[in-house]
């Protein structure tokens, strides 16, 4: 997967705020909390949630990825 690719190089706090993180790649994006949508607790960035979307309905991907929403929903 695409957005695995890149990991550990973020960083989580910019001017003693808490950045969120994704909960799917890990990623904290470079516009923070504006960068993505949060779900209750769970964080998901612009590229995770655009990816989920484009992903076909019952592809295997779609399924795990459908999994892993509903633990959080
Ligand atoms: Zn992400």
């Amino acid at each position: 997967m695409e957005i695995m690719k890149t990991c550990g190089n973020s960083q989580a706090r910019t001017a003693g705020m808490v950045l969120p993180r994704c909960h799917f790649c890990g990623q904290v994006p470079e516009k923070g909390i504006r960068g993505g949508i949060k779900i209750r607790k769970v964080f998901i960035c612009d590229r995770c949630e655009s990816h989920i979307v484009s992903l076909q309905t019952g592809c295997s991907e779609y399924r795990y990825l459908l999994e892993k929403l509903k633990k959080i929903w």
